[in-house]
């Protein structure tokens, strides 16, 4: 077997050599010097990827991505006090339903996922309703593959006073996200999806006025924003065991990610996904996700036949090393691809002449059958 396989889902990402190589590191506890000092470089890169200056921090937790949005949910809600939650997507009814479990009540602004975020709509319920002390809004809807706009919501927030939480979870590192210019109080990402780190470290970068304000205000024990934060600052500790290793493998991401630069990244991105589109149009695919509100990070594709069989298509491709992934809007013949991690433009031309072969050979099956019956 291969160790090198060709993910199309939206992470965790296929990822470099010298990420996997730095996973094999001497046995080390979390409490020494030599590995504190790495999560502090670790911090302050994640703030430089987020363009924040040192008016921003940010806080790990060894979780998946989600452990950092119930984080940072259930930290900056104060008690008795509401957020509005943008709902065009599975990520969006995530934030809803985490809200939700811990009692924190909500105000939510659903719309179908190819619709553009009406404005009005969002300053209507600043305007008229002041118990809302946040909003939160998915920048990149991975359900789907369209991006919401983040600097006309965070200048709203801005206006009205009120936190702009960002759920950057496959867009951060991936495009143009700036937490200064967007007005962004709480960004939550992890390290293996625009980063191209392995699983299991989630983190918020954060407005340190904002995090600060925080204090005593957690539902949860372990996601503690503002406990993590301190025990962070104060002991340069993590409280609790983190994967040592992979904050190693994190580390190699983020210099990685640096060489590369925040432009050259979206550029790879944009290129991959322009010959990945290209490639399924000219064989049939369409693309549901509308052009205008796009990423350049996934997509959702249709499949040109009836007899479409996702299992079927996903265990032919993943025999062949390419791993592609299911649907999450109700829209049949649908699946999802996306561009992230270490893609080459080679990959793609396997990944397409693959797919066409499956597709031959399931035509040619039908036609047959046809003659026989
Ligand atoms: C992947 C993803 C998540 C969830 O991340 P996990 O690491 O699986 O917990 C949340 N939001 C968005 C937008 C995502 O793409």
């Amino acid at each position: 077997m291969t160790i090198r396989q060709v993910l199309l889902n939206p992470g965790p990402v296929t990822t470099a050599d010298a990420v996997k190589q730095a996973l094999l590191v001497p046995d080390i506890c979390h409490r020494e010097t030599a590995f504190t000092d790495l999560i502090k470089t670790i911090r302050e890169d994640l703030v430089t990827v987020a363009q924040g200056d040192d008016s921003y921090t940010s806080v790990l937790f060894g979780a998946s991505g989600t452990g950092a949005l119930e984080a940072c949910i259930t930290s900056v809600i104060p008690a008795a006090k509401k957020i509005l939650v943008v709902n065009n997507g599975t990520y969006g009814a995530r934030l809803l339903a985490i809200a939700e479990r811990y009692g924190i009540d909500t105000v939510a602004y659903e719309l179908p996922f190819d619709r553009p975020l009406d404005l009005s709509v969002i300053e209507q319920h600043l305007a008229h309703d002041p118990e809302i002390a946040a909003v939160a809004l998915v920048h990149h809807e991975t359900s789907s593959g369209i991006l919401n706009p983040l600097t006309p919501v965070g200048a709203l927030c801005q206006r009205y006073g009120r936190y702009f939480i960002v759920d950057a979870m496959s867009s951060f590192g991936g495009c143009d996200i700036d937490v200064r210019r967007d007005h962004i109080d709480f960004i939550i990402s992890s390290s293996n999806k625009c980063l191209h780190g392995m699983p299991g470290i989630a983190f918020v970068v954060a407005k340190t006025p904002a995090l600060l304000a925080t204090a005593g205000a957690a539902r949860s024990y372990y996601f503690d924003l503002h406990q993590q934060y301190h025990a962070l600052e104060n002991t340069g500790q993590l409280p609790f065991t983190p994967p040592v290793q992979i904050a190693y493998a994190f580390k190699a991401a983020l210099d990685a990610f640096f060489e590369e630069t925040l432009a050259g990244r979206i550029a790879r991105y944009q290129a991959r996904y322009a010959q990945l589109l290209a490639g399924l149009e000219a064989q049939g695919f369409t693309c549901l996700t509308p052009a205008s509100m796009a990423s350049h990070l996934l997509m959702t594709v249709r499949y040109p036949d009836n007899d479409f069989d996702f299992e079927a298509l996903h265990d032919t491709l993943f025999a062949q090393g390419f791993t592609i992934y299911p649907k999450k809007l109700a829209i049949p013949q649908t699946f999802r691809l996306a561009c992230l991690g270490e893609i080459t433009e080679d990959d793609i031309i396997a990944f397409l002449a693959a797919l066409s072969a499956y597709r031959q050979t399931r035509l040619n099956q039908t036609t047959e059958a046809g003659h026989v019956g």
